[in-house]
């Protein structure tokens, strides 16, 4: 395990705010190797899954229901800027992330909801590219961290080949191998082929990372059928000529809304991982 897989207590605290701004926040993502600066697409907490795992606190009325664009970038520009001076770094949980974890690592579109069910998707692509080409550079990418399901949308394709000219990364969710298995985390109404063909068809036009939670549900883990049936969604993509670049394999973090929703202890990931790295020869990441 090296270090990025040892939970730090910078990693532990996800809160997804910064002061009073309503649409970027910055995060120390193990995932992301260093800074992550969240852009949330949906403050009005709507998604089209409903995971069993699901972070974001709907107990709570939102603050806007509305993206303001204008707003979003003088958002994101500050946020920078506070970044760039180290001021990030003065205040907990900041202050706790090593120097290895301090490095901008990229822009994500990650938030409150689904991005891709925001209707201006490519317009807030193209926005975030621009600010990043002013600022920072091409060394920071832009990573989309979708549920998938709006991946066919003509909008959102568009917003895609914005991303891949401006070192974007596509991060998809799969958590389960079987229909069953996906209502019962994922509890969308979206149909699970829908979400495979546009996995398949987005990987098939630039690499993507697969990242999948694995959990314990009421006490007991993913069943073996579940597990192998996962394991042969990957093999297929990777027949069809999806290019996955890394799955990454991870548990529940934090307590979920659902007390029955627990993490899937360290042993049980790695038994997982090895089996996709046996079965399609694919780069995984286990964090767990
Ligand atoms: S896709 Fe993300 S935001 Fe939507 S319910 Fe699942 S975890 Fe929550």
């Amino acid at each position: 395990m090296n270090e990025v897989n040892a939970p730090l207590a910078a990693h532990r605290d996800h809160r997804r705010e910064w002061k009073d701004f309503l649409y970027v926040y910055p995060v120390i993502s193990r995932r992301s190797h260093g800074v992550s600066l969240g852009v949330n697409l949906n403050p009005d907490k709507i998604c089209n899954f409903d995971c069993v795992y699901c972070e974001v606190d709907r107990r709570t009325p939102p603050r806007t229901r509305i993206v303001d664009l204008d707003l979003l970038e003088r958002e994101l520009r500050a946020l920078l800027d506070v970044w760039k001076s180290g001021d990030l770094f003065r205040a907990p949980p900041f202050a706790l992330a090593p120097p290895e974890a301090r490095r901008l690592n990229d822009i994500a579109f990650s938030g409150d909801g689904e991005p891709t069910t925001f209707a201006r998707f490519s317009e807030a692509c193209a926005l975030v590219a621009r600010v990043k080409r002013e600022t920072v550079g091409d060394s920071v990418k832009i990573v989309l961290i979708t549920d998938a399901a709006g991946l066919d949308r003509a909008d959102v394709r568009r917003g895609l080949d914005i991303l891949d000219a401006n070192q974007g990364e596509v991060w998809a969710k799969l958590d389960a191998g079987t229909e069953a298995g996906y209502r019962l985390v994922n509890r969308s109404s979206v149909r699970f082929d829908r979400i495979l063909k546009n996995i398949e068809a987005t990987g098939k036009k630039r690499p993507i990372c697969i990242q999948s939670l694995f959990l314990k549900v009421r006490g007991k883990g993913p069943p073996p059928e579940e597990i192998a049936a996962y394991v042969e969604r990957l093999r297929h993509l990777v027949a069809a000529g999806s290019r996955i670049q890394e799955v990454q394999v991870y548990t529940v973090a934090r307590p979920t809304p659902e007390v029955w929703a627990t993490a899937l202890p360290a042993g049980d990931l790695e038994a997982i991982a090895r089996r996709v790295r046996d079965a399609t020869g694919l780069t995984v990441g286990v964090y767990p």
